[in-house]
């Protein structure tokens, strides 16, 4: 490992022998939190275009969205090997015979995998088996990406997740059993968690042995619950250098063997009050980088916890 944690680029480096490009892709599929199957209004941050605000239209097909986002990858990047990427809301929340279809359809020329974003409470046997297959017949690799957020089942409860810690952990091991890779999604600074919650999930997602990890700092967008209560003067946020320590916290407990997609996440200012410090990404990135050197630490550094660590004076 070059860098001072497992990039995500050096993951699938070592994976497919060369860099791969995800290309969003936006079915027309909504979330069980919004709809009233197990909440309604959704989590607390969620708004109406939910994450896919760099998606294409979902009226286009997701043969011609894989195809306009290769050419422009493409011809940016000489890029040659591509993972489909079904981003937002809940993307099996669909029919069974639909969600197969869609799964069919990303299966383009180049495509190497495709990373289904989901919630816990979707993943089920029936999907997992329709991706076994499409695996085995098509010969592309499968990446379930779980919202989770945190570990903190009563910070769970206060977003209005509609999910709990239990689900995550059920979806988690299903995904494994069936030998998909899994990307958790967390957000470090969510009101009520501590440092206490953010190590916790460093070491609950290594003790699970997830793939990947995507790390978010908190957004308010515009026309959410969480807008209204910073409105109002209701929420508080932590400070970016806050953030900055958490990450280098989560670092250090993360096996070194689990890749970080990301280190912060990335939204529209326009259609935020408040997102990320109103800094640059890519700067709150660095300034991470930079801390973990200056201390001289590093991804796994304090992931020691596991295979019975009291034991092994005895062996
Ligand atoms: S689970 Fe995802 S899509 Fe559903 S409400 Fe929460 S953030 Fe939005």
């Amino acid at each position: 490992m070059n860098s001072r944690y497992l990039m995500i680029s050096e993951h699938w480096r070592r994976q497919y022998g060369e860099k791969v490009y995800k290309l969003p892709v936006g079915l027309p599929v909504t979330c069980p939190n919004r709809d009233g199957t197990c909440g309604v209004g959704g989590c607390i941050f969620c708004g109406e275009i939910g994450a896919g605000y760099e998606n294409l239209p979902e009226s286009m097909t997701v043969r011609e969205q894989i195809a306009i986002n290769r050419r422009h990858i493409q011809a940016k990047y000489k890029a040659e090997k591509f993972i489909a990427y079904l981003q937002n809301f809940s993307n099996t929340y669909l029919p069974p015979q639909q969600f197969a279809a869609y799964v069919e359809e990303a299966c383009q020329p180049d495509v190497v995998a495709i990373a289904i974003a989901t919630r816990p409470d979707c993943v089920n046997d029936k999907y997992l088996d329709i991706l076994a297959e499409l695996r085995e017949r098509r010969g592309i690799d499968i990446t379930i990406e779980l919202g989770l957020q945190t570990v903190n089942y009563r910070t769970l409860a206060w977003i209005n997740r509609g999910h709990g810690l239990a689900e995550f952990l059920d979806a988690t091991l299903q995904s494994r059993r069936f030998g998909f890779d899994v990307c958790a999604h967390i957000i470090l600074n969510l009101p009520g968690d501590e440092m206490i919650d953010v190590v916790e999930a460093a070491k609950t997602l290594s003790a699970l042995n997830v793939q990947q990890v995507k790390l978010h700092a908190l957004y308010v967008v515009k026309g959410t619950r969480l807008a209204e209560l910073y409105e109002r003067g209701e929420l508080t946020l932590g400070s970016c250098e806050d953030y900055v320590e958490r990450a280098m916290a989560f670092l250090e407990y993360l096996s070194p063997d689990i890749a970080v997609q990301r280190l912060i996440g990335r939204a529209p200012e326009a259609n935020t009050l408040f997102t990320n410090w109103s800094m640059g990404w890519w700067k709150i990135r660095e300034t991470i980088e930079t801390r973990l050197t200056e201390l001289d630490t590093w991804q796994g550094k304090r992931c020691d916890y596991l295979n019975g660590p009291a034991v092994k004076k005895f062996l």
